[in-house]
């Protein structure tokens, strides 16, 4: 028997409609280092339509590509607003990607128009001539110089674009299912790799982030997001914040700790976003210029795990709770969040809030063994993570990546555990895990109880070769300013922290902990240093 159910399709157009006019009110705010530019939902529905209109008259249809090569700000809001809504697909570029990834990917997604900051316009121009499909360029926030000059493109000014154009646009009805967005991974290994959000994906995944056990957005809420919006789609946060009437803070190019802390102290966000190492140098500049961030009720930390010493610090000196949340590209971002069950307290409530958190109902998971069976939820049986469900990529942008998954599950590469009740715990990515002696070590173990150590800014571990135990840990710290530390004394901090057999032997000392395109630890770099045997 058939639902008697209207089968209305799930799709942006509608909830740019909605967001625009129901929450228009809702504040859209980007920093500018000086007075900030205020506008609202309404106003960016408005530029939106214009933007469509104008993407139309440059000859975009159907589901051509339209990227993005921007900082969080308004203008970026607006092209995510008008492109899926118009029925052509947006594509965030990740600004900080090597120049070949970047020419890779644009060429693979063939992207016809790229939107790009006024800012970012030298990083842009020396690509073009390499862009095999891009017919437009067009500059938002200000004026390019001639850094575009004689480039075999069409460039257009943003604003003159929009200026003349209607501020309404009759937003069409498409296939739920087609293309929406599209966001490439960061190519680890091999080339980068297209991952095709649907109208529908977002849709459903917007409705997670907001729920309370999700990121738990309500309309009476500032969001500052500084997860860039071409790192997994600002893992959700534009679209969730457009659904539920939040309002926004845009932080643009001013990622570094003392202007993230001078927004938060001026415009009071009441949540935030970003991963652990944003999350460490804000610590270090609050701890160098106290001030007081504690209308943040929440900070959501994911991407990579968060050392527990950081939530602890963050709750404890500042009185602002870190929510723990694992995702990745392929899962939209949001894959699970550790919020604590109802009635834990105290140290059992901190046991639940530092794994990666619980799955919802829309993400099922298991764990495979090394012998490729599944393994037990039951806390300790450890095996690789594959997920699936109504927002997990089942495949990727024209490639084939068999290995990538297994019979309609996505293999996410990432180790862990999983509890009775949904609980996850990463150990590992597999790539990372040492195999010391025939036994796992987690790297990440190690990582979190060096950086528990007062005088520890970051700690990055990796594997080296052993001649006699094949793999051991090689630590490198990052020592906080002010402080000093040797590996002597860290190595008896890590004594009763650790079981005696992976005590780490190789230490290095270095200024900073090299951080891949979306600021995580890069442990690829890390491991080139020390390729040749040097374990100094
Ligand atoms: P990249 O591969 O460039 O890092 P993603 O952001 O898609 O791009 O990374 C997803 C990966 O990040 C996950 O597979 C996982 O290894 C890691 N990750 C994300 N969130 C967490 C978390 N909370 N704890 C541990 N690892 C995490």
């Amino acid at each position: 028997m058939r639902s008697t159910m209207q089968d209305h399709p799930l799709n942006l157009g509608d909830l740019v409609r909605y967001g625009t006019s129901t929450h228009g009110a809702a504040q859209v705010v980007t920093w500018t280092g000086g007075e900030p530019r205020r506008t609202t939902y309404a106003e960016v529905g408005r530029r939106a339509a214009q933007l469509a209109h104008a993407l139309r008259s440059l000859g975009v249809t159907g589901d051509q590509r339209v990227a993005t090569f921007q900082w969080n700000n308004q203008e970026h809001l607006e092209a995510y607003l008008a492109v899926p809504a118009m029925g052509a697909v947006l594509h965030t570029l990740n600004i900080r990607l090597p120049a070949e990834q970047l020419v890779y990917i644009a060429n693979h997604a063939e992207d016809h128009v790229i939107i790009v900051d006024a800012t970012l316009v030298p990083l842009l121009a020396p690509l073009l001539g390499q862009l095999r499909t891009v017919q437009h360029v067009i500059v938002a926030g200000g004026d390019p110089g001639d850094a575009l000059d004689g480039a075999a493109v069409q460039v257009h000014r943003y604003d003159d674009l929009l200026s003349s154009q209607p501020t309404e646009f009759d937003w069409p009805v498409v296939d739920e299912r087609d293309a929406a967005a599209m966001c490439y991974t960061s190519g680890t290994t091999g080339d980068p790799k297209g991952v095709v959000y649907s109208h529908r994906s977002i849709w459903l995944h917007s409705m997670q982030v907001a729920m309370t056990d999700g990121m738990g957005l309500t309309q009476a809420d500032y969001v500052l997001a500084i997860v860039p919006m071409f790192h997994a789609m600002s893992w959700g946060l534009p679209y969730a914040a457009l659904m539920i009437g939040s309002s926004t803070l845009m932080p643009d190019r001013f990622l570094q700790p003392e202007p993230l802390v001078d927004m938060t102290v001026a415009e009071r966000p009441t949540a935030a976003a970003a991963v652990p190492t944003i999350w460490q140098g804000v610590l270090a500049e609050l701890d160098a210029r106290p001030r007081d961030i504690s209308t943040l009720r929440q900070v959501i930390v994911g991407g990579s795990t968060c050392p527990p010493s950081l939530m602890r610090a963050f709750e404890e000196r500042h009185n602002v709770p870190i929510l723990h949340a694992w995702g990745m590209t392929e899962t939209s971002p949001l894959g699970s969040v550790a919020h604590a069950p109802g009635g834990t307290t105290g140290d059992e409530a901190w046991r639940y809030r530092i794994t990666q958190g619980r799955l919802p109902a829309s993400v099922q998971a298991r764990l495979i063994g090394s012998d490729g069976a599944q393994v037990p939820w039951d806390g300790t049986s450890v095996g690789e993570l594959e997920v699936r469900g109504p927002w997990i990529a089942g495949g990727y942008y024209q490639v084939e990546a068999g290995d990538k998954f297994h019979d309609g599950w996505l293999r996410t590469g990432d180790v862990g555990t999983l509890t009775p009740d949904g609980f996850l715990t990463l150990t590992d990515r597999a790539k990372d895990v040492i195999k010391s002696g025939g036994e796992w070590i987690s790297s990440v173990d190690i990582e979190n109880e060096v950086m528990a150590h007062p005088a520890v800014a970051e700690a990055a571990v990796i594997a080296v070769p052993d001649p006699r135990w094949d793999e051991r840990p090689l630590v490198s710290v990052v020592v906080a300013e002010g402080e000093s530390v040797d590996a002597t004394q860290l190595r008896s901090f890590l004594a009763d922290r650790l079981p005696k057999w992976q005590l780490p032997e190789y230490w290095t000392f270095l200024d900073e902990v090299p951080k891949t395109s979306v600021g995580k630890f890069d442990k690829k770099v890390l491991r080139a240093r020390h390729a040749d045997g040097d374990l100094t």
